[in-house]
């Protein structure tokens, strides 16, 4: 059986995305920026596409900035507000569990001289606005907080947050890249000022987001070249990628509810039997504030990586928590900051559902993950140094 639960790095194109986006790769292949008959077609095309996303997101057409994807539009919020900005030091709040697409930025600024300030969250992986509050200053310039964590799930209080922003006019920007899929984006109602997309986590095209510049909102461009974008962002416009995006968020907008109910019980069917039948199994994050598709799982005494490659064998696919860097491996810094011990850290496990996911497939996981958990312990010096001592946590 083949189990595809890493859907949080990323998603099949939906066969419905792919029919619209084939016509624009051979026949309609005009540069939306020529003025001649292809390009007008394109255009109109584009123009079209652009329409449906800001109407998915209550947004204007001429507030939403094609990109190649989360990670430059994280980019480009951060770098493109500091440079925009006319205060003499320059103050950023952002969370310790962004991505790397916003945290890397931020020590890319930190080099420059802005002061960058890493609220913290709880153990159910929500920051606190209070924290928020306080941390801000007569320099802020920007605060940038994720909607919804990429590795545990945690689905940050936005429409709050998004509020104090605006009464303290100070921007607001969030990483919705993980969000979208399973929770309504209205623009207005959050407050937000600046929001980052990426289409292949919502069954779109790999390559493609946006950046959505609420109208009036000052930013510098980050990719210099034609007029694209209006100005903001030169570089071929990419009809098919947009057209697909487009149509993967209708899809994703009309399907979400039913979607999410599913996805939801089969999540917790996996989190429940886990937590019930492994022992020394624990959930990192809350369960309240969640994601419906994620489960993020740490099992002591084991590395998380022997996990995910004798689940590859038996054809699950899963994520680790623990990046390998400079050969040696790294506890994620998003269940870190949850408290979590550094060795449960390094045993964690990311199980993202998606649309396509059975009950059956569940189930398999499952029975796998039991048998794989007791082969790997009878095998763990430490397991069998500490067991049944329940000393461990
Ligand atoms: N932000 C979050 C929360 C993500 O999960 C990801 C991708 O995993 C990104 C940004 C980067 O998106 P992309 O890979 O499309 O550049």
């Amino acid at each position: 059986m083949k189990v595809y639960l890493d859907n949080s790095a990323t998603t099949a194109v939906d066969s419905r995305v792919l029919k619209e986006m084939l016509p624009y790769f051979d026949r309609i292949y005009g540069n939306p920026s020529s003025l001649h008959a292809f390009g007008r077609e394109a255009l109109k095309a584009v123009d079209e596409a652009r329409k449906t996303i800001a109407d998915c997101l209550n947004a204007k057409p001429s507030e939403i900035y094609i990109t190649s994807g989360g990670t430059e539009s994280d980019n480009w919020a951060l770098k493109g507000a500091v440079r925009a900005s006319k205060n003499k030091v320059k103050h950023i709040i952002t969370s310790k569990i962004e991505h790397p697409a916003i945290l890397e930025t931020c020590r890319e600024l930190e080099k420059d001289g802005v002061r960058v300030t890493y609220v913290g969250v709880d153990k159910d992986g929500r920051v606190s606005v209070e924290e928020i509050k306080n941390a801000v200053t007569d320099d802020t310039v920007l605060i940038s907080i994720m909607f919804a964590n990429n590795e545990m799930g945690a689905i940050q209080p936005i429409a709050e947050i998004g509020a104090f922003a605006r009464e303290e006019g100070i921007l607001f920007h969030t990483d919705a890249v993980q969000a979208i899929d399973s929770q309504e984006i209205d623009v207005d109602k959050l407050n937000l000022d600046m929001l980052s997309l990426s289409a292949h986590k919502f069954h779109g095209p790999k390559g493609i987001g946006l950046l959505y510049v609420r109208s009036g909102v000052k930013i510098d461009r980050l990719i210099a070249g034609g007029h694209q974008e209006r100005a903001k962002r030169g570089g071929t416009t990419d009809t098919p990628l947009i057209v697909g995006m487009a149509k993967a968020m209708e899809i994703s907008k009309a399907e979400r509810a039913e979607n999410n109910l599913r996805i939801a019980r089969l999540r917790d069917r996996l989190i429940d039997r886990a937590l019930a039948e492994i022992p020394y199994c624990y959930l990192n994050g809350g369960r309240e504030h969640r994601l419906p598709n994620n489960a993020n799982l740490s099992f002591g005494f084991i590395e998380g990586e022997s996990i995910l490659f004798t689940l590859d064998l038996e054809g699950i696919a899963v994520s680790s928590g623990s990046a390998c860097s400079s050969g040696s491996l790294e506890p994620s810094h998003v269940i870190l900051a949850l408290g979590t011990p550094v060795e449960l850290a390094h045993s964690s496990i990311r199980f993202s559902l998606g649309r396509e996911t059975t009950e059956e497939e569940i189930d398999y996981t499952v029975e796998v993950l039991k048998k794989t958990v007791e082969r790997l312990r009878a095998i763990s010096p430490l397991f069998n140094m500490e067991k049944g001592t329940g000393s461990y946590v």
